[in-house]
């Protein structure tokens, strides 16, 4: 799981994303708002440990700006402002937790791991492959940090390829997953609804293997 690391302090930087790479995430660290927004808008996170005493800065704001987005990223916020008060205007702010320094590795690790389960509980289903997060229920793909919109159809394909990266997918599949096992559909109608699908795609993000069918690389 991908998760961005939001700390300026460079020094509990480099522990907290030795820890959680030990714990098998996979962390960018970032120190600035700035740069974590372009990360933000480039990759696909699970989720962000946002640190609030950022040097060009309030880890608040930058909250609010993703926010007012509409980005649904789970956040879990980390300062050494332990007051109340402060706890309160964080989570008012879209902070799906709050942890105070100092907290122990156990402690982030235990609520990193809430905070993603509640937030895979509390949405639908989503899908994760590189730069690439398809929300099933409303066919919403996250592409590069561009949101847009799928047909259920388009939305079942690319969910089939997003579930075995690298391998190919053959139009019986597609057409077995679509409209069942028995259903007699034209070939070309799986051909056409891979066309719309790939012009909504960046270039290259699927190959097509002639003849036989599509995949999607692994990232
Ligand atoms: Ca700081």
């Amino acid at each position: 799981m991908a998760i961005l690391l939001v700390e300026d302090d460079v020094m509990l930087a480099r522990a907290l994303s030795e820890s959680l790479s030990d714990a098998g995430y996979v962390v960018d660290q970032v120190g600035h708002c700035r740069a974590a927004l372009q990360h933000l808008q480039t990759q696909v996170y699970e989720a962000m440990l946002l640190d609030l005493g950022l040097p060009d800065g309030d880890g608040c704001h930058l909250l609010q700006q993703l926010r007012e987005r509409g980005q649904p990223l789970p956040v879990l916020a980390i300062s050494a402002r332990g007051a109340i008060d402060t706890r309160v205007a964080v989570l008012d702010s879209g902070a799906d937790d709050y942890l105070a320094k100092p907290f122990s590795v156990q402690e982030l690790l235990l609520r990193l791991q809430s905070v993603l389960r509640r937030s895979q509980t509390a949405g639908e289903r989503s899908l994760v492959v590189g730069k690439l997060r398809l929300h099933l229920q409303h066919g919403l793909l996250e592409q590069e940090g561009q949101r847009l919109r799928l047909t259920p159809r388009e939305a079942e394909m690319l969910a089939l390829l997003m579930e075995k990266p690298g391998q190919i997918i053959t139009r019986q599949e597609i057409r077995q997953r679509l409209y069942g096992e028995s259903a007699s559909v034209d070939s070309n109608v799986i051909d056409v609804l891979m066309h719309g699908l790939r012009r909504k795609l960046s270039p290259g993000t699927l190959t097509t293997v002639r003849g036989v069918g599509w995949s999607l690389p692994c990232p």
